[in-house]
């Protein structure tokens, strides 16, 4: 990463999200390569998600379950 980028020369740019190829502005994404790569990735993290949410769930439900049997069998 040793790469060195005149302003001057190359004019306002930003970097492709996914593969950090300098591109113009106004995009985020260089290439339907890497559309494709980043819809893949934020499918990835939806879902990622939604798991986490179903564990936090599944645990709520578990120590709201643990409170209950103690209160009907305490001791
Ligand atoms: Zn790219």
């Amino acid at each position: 990463m040793s790469k060195r980028w005149d302003e001057d020369r190359w004019g306002p740019h930003i970097h492709c999200i996914v593969c950090g190829n300098a591109m113009q502005e106004g995009k985020k994404i260089c290439s339907p390569e890497c559309q494709a790569k980043y819809d893949k990735e934020i499918g990835k993290a939806k879902k990622q998600q939604k798991y986490n949410y179903l564990m936090i769930g599944l645990m709520g439900a578990a120590i709201l379950g643990f409170f209950l049997i103690l209160q009907f069998f305490p001791g």
